[in-house]
Order: structure tokens, then sequence, then C-alpha cells
């Protein structure tokens, strides 16, 4: 049996990067034999920068009704709360006693939010520790993440292989696991940069409950680059690339097929299309949300697996204060 543990952050509405990059592996991965899925809400993360304690209540339900929303079924995945998790805090601050603080300092996404950000805390410095916490506390094999995220599962990597060289075998080294074509979706209106759901910035993003005339008005107005062909070229043609991997990675069409199909047809025509494909996945979603909002005992799911979870970081930590001598 195979575990694969993947997060989100209730820090904002989620976006179309978000169900691309992390959503849309999980869903497969459920069907998947031998597999057990752990899904968390990552809200000690989220507060690594500053989240009105309301919007934070609201953004933590509205996750789970999103994760329930897009087919994930509690069922077959153990969704949970990280903050219930009461000894991941402990297990992170041990592994951060055993990383360098430049190895930190060198992360692309420190270096992103900390540009962005009013006030830079030390937790967004050691945030991928705390990641690495979560991956390694409960013996995860893949960790399926967007291709933003690469980089701190590599981290936890090298964390684990160093703390086992240093006190003996306690942790699984974990396998990053990137979406077939390893996409990143970027901003609409700026290829430079990912779409992420705490971009003030909101007019390149695409929130999987927004309304969809304003989807619609967002792909239609979405930067184009000069030239008129639909080919592929990350390099030199970044945004229309990037609609293409939208288009692809909401249908069962690949990218070459899609240029095949695009082939001397127009920038409009092809957004237009985009926009009946976006808009009718972001439906089924925006159906669902509405049915599971009606519940009010949706909170449920997420104290029934806390139990489980704890007792297996418990078991962890207790091993690891044994390895470093604090028991
Ligand atoms: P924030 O801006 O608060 O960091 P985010 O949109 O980056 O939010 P996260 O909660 O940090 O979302 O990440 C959740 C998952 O979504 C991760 O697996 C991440 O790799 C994936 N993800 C986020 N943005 C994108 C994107 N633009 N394309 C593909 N995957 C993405
Ligand atoms: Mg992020």
């Amino acid at each position: 049996m195979k575990r694969i543990l993947t997060g989100i952050q209730p820090s904002g509405n989620l976006t179309l990067g978000n169900y691309v990059g992390a959503i849309k592996q999980m869903l497969k991965l459920q069907e998947e034999a031998n597999k057990e899925s752990f899904v968390f809400i990552a809200d000690l993360h989220a507060i690594t920068v500053y989240q009105n304690p309301q919007e934070l209540k609201k953004n933590i339900r509205d996750l789970l009704l999103i994760y329930l929303a897009c087919g994930l079924d509690p069922k077959k995945n153990v969704i949970y709360l990280q903050s219930d998790i009461e000894f991941i805090p402990a297990v992170s601050w041990i592994l951060e006693c055993n990383t360098g603080y430049g190895e930190l300092q060198r992360m692309t996404q420190f270096k992103d939010k900390s540009k962005k950000a009013e006030a830079v805390t030390s937790g967004l410095l050691t945030y991928p520790v705390l990641m690495a916490a979560d991956i390694l506390a409960v013996d995860s094999d893949f960790v399926p993440v967007g291709a933003d995220q690469k980089q701190h599962v590599e981290l936890a990597r090298n964390i684990a292989q160093n703390f086992n060289k240093k006190y003996g075998e306690i942790f699984k080294i974990p396998q990053p696991q990137i979406t077939d074509t390893g996409t990143k979706i970027k901003d609409l209106q700026d290829a430079s940069k990912k779409m992420s759901k705490s971009s003030k910035e909101t007019k390149g993003v695409i929130y999987l409950l927004e309304e969809e005339n304003s989807v619609r008005k967002k792909i239609m107005s979405a930067k184009t680059d000069s030239g008129s062909e639909i080919i592929f070229d990350e390099k030199n043609k970044p945004e229309i690339s990037n609609l293409l991997n939208i288009y692809s990675s909401l249908t069962n069409l690949s990218v070459k097929d899609l240029e095949t199909k695009y082939k001397g047809s127009t920038y409009a025509q092809f957004k237009k299309d985009l926009c009946e494909v976006v808009v009718s996945a972001l439906n089924v979603i925006k159906i669902m949300y509405e049915e599971f909002s009606k519940s009010d005992d949706i909170l449920k799911i997420l104290e029934e697996n806390k139990a489980k979870v704890n007792a297996i970081v418990k078991a962890k930590y207790d091993k690891m204060r044994q390895f470093v001598g604090l028991k």
C-alpha cells in the first residue's frame, strides 16, 4: 500500500491552477488500487501570510466543500485539517533544527512571497520545513503537487535523507508527483507569474466558483502573444501555450490534438471555445458546491479523521524524540 499526501492552503478562493495542479491528480489517484490518499487543509501554512480570522474560518469550510464538490470521496480519502494534528508543529521544530537557514532562503517561493508580503514572517521562511513535517510524519510515498511546489518536495527528500543519515532510519523518502505535462498554470494577464489564489491582481485569475460572465470576460481578455498561430511554444509564446494547457487539462484532447484542431483558426475563435470548456467544467463544480453547502454537519468529516492522523504523527514524533535523544 502506497500513501499519497497532498494539501491546499485555505488562503483564498481556489483557482483553476489549484484544480489542474493538485485536485485533478487527487481525483485520478483515488481510483487507483493499493493507494491510500491523505488530503489535508493546510491552515497552518495559510497563516504564514496574515489571514483575517473570520475569513480564514470561512475559507477552511469552503476548501472542504470544494474538495467534495470536485469529486473527492471522503470514503476514499482521509481528509483532515492540518492544525487538528497536534504534533505536526513539534515534528516541524525538530526538522527545523536540522535544516540549513541558507537552504530555506534559496527557495523560490520564499523569494517570491517575501517580495510581495507586507510583513515577511519567519513562518514564511520556515514554511517548507512545516511542509516536510506534513509529508514525513505520515510516511508519504508520493506527493502530488503543482510544478511550483516541486522544489519543496525535493527539500523534504533532502531533509529526510540527512536526518536518516544523522540519527538512523526513520523517514521514508517521498517523491513529488507532478501532472503528466508538468503544468504550471500562469496568470492570464502575465504569463511570467503563476496563477495564485492569493494574487492581489485578480484579472488574470480564474476562480473555481467564479460567476460565468466574469470567467468569459477574463478568458476573452486574456493577454495573447503577437502573431496569430495557435501553437505550443512555452518559450516564445507563453501566453497562448498557457491557454492550450488549460484547454487540454480540462478535456481529453492533448495539446498536439488542439494544435491540429485550431490550425488556421483565430485567437478569438480559440478563446471562445475555451470559454465553453472552462465554463462547463466550473458549472459542475458549482452545482455540487451548492449541494454540499446545504449540509450543516460537513465539518464532521474532519473530526472523524483527526484521531487516525494524530495517532500516526504522535508515533513518529515519539520515535524522533528517541532518535534525537530527547526521550
Ligand atoms: P497561495 O497564493 O496562497 O500560495 P496557491 O494558489 O499557490 O495559493 P497553494 O495552496 O499554495 O495554492 O497550493 C495548492 C496546490 O495547488 C499545490 O499542489 C500547488 O502546487 C498547486 N498549484 C497552485 N497554483 C498552481 C498553478 N498555477 N498551476 C498548477 N498548480 C498550482
Ligand atoms: Mg502557493
